[in-house]
């Protein structure tokens, strides 16, 4: 069998791996056993309870593989790993390890680029290449806790690319990440960020994974939305705030939003008005007016040299987070980890990217 036409295993579940298995004439049991090894960090070949005959079976159906680290960096500053991942065909892609008192969380990629053109993000300059694959969502985990001996507790789909924009591999991803005998991570320990594409957020409500929706807003006004996230054209911020509504009516799950703050674009008292007024307006009605959980989370903007924007002052910040805290709006302002080693996503793969071509 060519290669490319390979079984990915660790983008099986277990009653996947039970049919693969029946098909090369291998008891289902062992779909029991190599499941919850393979989500450990270990290949077929590394099992000793599998014997040699059916690993080779395997192995001419199948394929495992985790991304391997091309490049680690430690912030000295606050111990944020940052991973330079390498996958199979040699594209690389970005994780984050934030060590926090309540246990690791992740911060993962879900796209080998992105496709979504946001003004001021590194990970869109070159487009997308291409998806990830179930396996290589999950994989990253598995390599950061196999790399550093420790489990992680919290996942974050806030790396490279647009999750919902590669949404059948990122539903198969919260089945597997989810499962018992693999990494048993709860779903609410997960959170989606999402530009807005409002036909997949109405879908995901459907499904019954009780994550938490981030939602990166970065402007109330669909002129100056549409002019940095051309996503908006499509998706305006009326249709995305009744999606989100309906989100939190279907799943109960809370919502938070992410706003960037871009100095002199989206920054200003009346932008903060504006955008407290508005997500009082849409998301509350009188009858629920308080108990309706609203979280904005404001992240003065990074540069990337390609951009040209540069980050509020922390006097504009708290003037920000202030006036919507007076509107009955959570304001946190996103401590910046790792700041040492440019842990915000998209830059050191595009390093990589320059260096090779
Ligand atoms: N595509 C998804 C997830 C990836 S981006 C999304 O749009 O939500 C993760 C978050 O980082 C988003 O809120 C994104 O808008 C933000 N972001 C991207 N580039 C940034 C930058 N240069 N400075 C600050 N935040 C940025």
């Amino acid at each position: 069998m060519n290669e490319s036409e390979k079984i990915d295993l660790l983008s099986l579940l277990p009653e996947e791996l039970e049919a693969l298995l029946l098909s090369i004439g291998e008891p289902k049991y062992r779909a029991r056993q190599l499941f919850p090894q393979m989500h450990r960090g270990l290949s077929p070949e590394e099992m000793t309870n599998i014997g040699k005959a059916t690993r080779e079976k395997l192995a001419t159906r199948a394929f495992f593989f985790l991304p391997t680290v091309r490049r680690k960096l430690v912030s000295a500053l606050d111990g944020t790993v940052k991973y330079l991942f390498a996958l199979r065909d040699g594209h690389c892609v970005e994780s984050v390890v934030m060590k926090y008192k309540h246990g690791n969380t992740i911060c993962i990629s879900s796209q080998v680029g992105c496709r979504m053109g946001c003004a001021f993000c590194a990970s869109t300059i070159g487009g997308k290449q291409r998806d990830l694959s179930p396996s290589e969502l999950i994989g990253q985990i598995i390599a950061a806790e196999k790399d550093l001996g420790a489990r992680i507790s919290n996942v974050v789909m806030m790396g490279i690319g647009e999750p919902l924009d590669n949404y059948d591999n990122v539903l198969q991803f919260l089945r597997l990440v989810g499962h018992e005998q693999g990494l048993n991570i709860g779903y609410r320990h997960i959170s989606l960020s999402t530009c807005g594409l409002c036909d997949k957020i109405d879908r995901l409500a459907k499904e019954s994974f009780p994550i938490t929706l981030s939602i990166s807003l970065h402007a109330s006004d669909d002129e100056t939305r549409s002019a940095i996230m051309p996503v908006n054209k499509k998706w305006n911020v009326d249709r995305l705030l009744a999606s989100c509504r309906s989100y939190y009516e279907v799943t109960g799950r809370r919502i938070s939003f992410e706003y960037t703050l871009i100095a002199g674009k989206n920054d200003s008292p009346d932008a903060a008005l504006r955008l407290a007024n508005l997500l009082n307006a849409k998301l509350r009605s009188p009858a629920d007016a308080v108990t309706f959980p609203i979280h904005v989370n404001l992240i003065p903007v990074n540069p990337v040299a390609e951009t040209g924007f540069s980050a509020s002052d922390k006097q504009a910040v708290e003037r920000f987070a202030s006036i919507l805290e007076k509107k009955g709006i959570r304001a946190t302002v996103r401590r910046r980890l790792g700041a040492d080693i440019n842990a915000s996503c998209g830059q050191l793969r595009r390093a990589e990217e320059k260096k090779d071509s």
